[in-house]
């Protein structure tokens, strides 16, 4: 095996991972490149992707249709802002969400990560009851498993026991995180909990997968319960599709798999095919119109650096582009009895605790915790790079991921969990 590069004790020494405690975290693999499904390794070896970089890459990495976008719109101008500027690349993608976002969400919000598309969706809600009624609103429902981000105004909205977030809770503002309504019974709490408040502004949800909270799932009916008790109680509901959107579930956002339409959904993640940072916040007209208006106070004042960016946006556009020209969701479709074919076997598994599969997502959670990084290395032995999520193994493969490939990542969950027996 080649020596390690350079760079990472370099580096290692200055750099700040994300969700790790740098003293004892594992030592991260360098990577030299990427191609598909498939991340090359600096020591040369390449491994199966099971995890897509946190979802995002749902094309697959290096799909020259992207490329040629970035490279084309670096060419031109990576950004102008939009304060007092246009640019084609952020009015064509907003039209075009416009066109394939779910009921009448038809203004777009941009933003660079999820999480700030998430506060943008929670200020406009507030701003909304403030702007039509001049009510104060700021509160807000979620639900238990849920996750929206790291961030302030995030992370009070995040499952407050299992989210990574406990120790922040007295700097938080205090939200109702509920359970979501599964059944009639599970809905009349929640009816209750919007009786009982009126400084609710909306209520938010992941719609069918709770993703970091371990790959939850749930029904459209639930959904639909969300739905018609934000109607009856006139709250506002948004749908955070940042994981779920862009065909994960099998349909191009949950919302449509579901067949209940949000007034706010946000979008992230998968947007510009993991190839660029960008989030959107996409608002019904009802909601838009609450902004729109003679009086400058009622405008959103929001206006990060960032919002629009060209490059981003320009890969956004192209990889819409794949979404009408190429059979993503017959492939999404694929993954699905591919992944159901070979993990609900593993449901007989004494070590097994529940099997979930929706589209493009199969999940193996274990009845016990388990040692995450051995795991880890054990998985990079197979050739194939996977991410546990507590007691959860995952899939989240690019939709374009080969035959071959998904056997190797199911392969190493099998021997995984057959290993757990002896
Ligand atoms: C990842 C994620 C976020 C946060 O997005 P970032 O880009 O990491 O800030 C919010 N909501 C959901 C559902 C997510 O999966």
């Amino acid at each position: 095996m080649k020596r390690e590069p350079e760079w990472l004790q370099a580096g290692l020494d200055h750099i700040w991972l994300p969700y790790a405690q740098m003293k004892t975290a594992a030592r991260p693999i360098a990577v030299r490149g990427a191609c598909g499904a498939r991340i090359i390794l600096e020591d040369g070896r390449e491994l199966v992707d099971g995890i897509g970089s946190w979802w995002t890459s749902v094309h697959g990495y290096q799909h020259p249709h992207l490329i040629d976008a970035a490279r084309r719109q670096l060419e031109r101008m990576p950004h102008v802002m939009l304060g007092g500027l246009a640019h084609e690349q952020a009015y064509r993608l907003a039209d075009r969400l416009a066109a394939i976002a779910p009921g009448d969400l038809n203004h777009t919000f941009f933003t660079e990560s999820g999480s700030v598309a998430v506060e943008v969706a929670m200020k406009i809600a507030i701003q909304y009851w403030r702007n039509i009624k001049g009510e104060a609103r700021s509160k807000f429902v979620s639900f238990k498993g849920g996750y929206h981000g790291d961030t302030f105004a995030t992370m009070a909205v995040c499952d407050p026991e299992e989210g990574m977030h406990a120790l922040f809770a007295s700097a938080l503002a205090p939200q109702h995180v509920t359970d979501l309504p599964r059944d009639a019974q599970m809905a009349a709490q929640l009816e209750k909990l919007l009786n009982a408040h009126d400084d609710i502004a909306a209520v938010i949800v992941e719609p069918l997968i709770q993703g970091a909270g371990g790959m939850r799932l749930h029904d459209a009916q639930t959904l639909q319960r969300i739905r018609a008790a934000c109607d009856a109680h006139n709250v506002l509901l948004v749908f955070d599709e940042i994981f779920t959107g862009f065909g994960r579930t099998g349909a191009m956002f949950a919302a449509d798999n579901a067949g209940v339409a949000p007034d706010i959904m946000t979008l992230g993640k998968g947007l510009t095919g993991g190839v660029a940072p960008l989030a959107a916040t996409i608002a019904s007209k009802r909601v838009f119109d609450a902004f729109y208006d003679d009086d400058a106070d009622k405008a959103l004042m929001h206006g990060p650096t960032f919002t629009g960016h060209a490059l981003g946006c320009a890969v956004a556009n192209a990889s819409l582009d794949l979404f009408e020209t190429q059979p993503r969701l017959a492939e999404v479709k694929r993954l699905e009895t591919a992944l159901r074919t070979a993990l609900d076997p593993l449901r007989d598994h004494d070590h097994v605790a529940d099997i979930r599969i929706c589209g493009a997502m199969g999940a193996v959670e274990l009845t016990q915790p388990f040692d995450v990084e051995a795991a880890r290395a054990r998985f990079i032995d197979r050739g194939v790079f996977i991410r546990p999520l507590g007691r959860v193994i995952y899939l989240t493969p690019a939709y374009t991921i080969h035959d071959e490939e998904l056997d190797m990542l199911t392969a190493a969950i099998q021997a995984e969990v057959a290993a757990l027996a002896s």
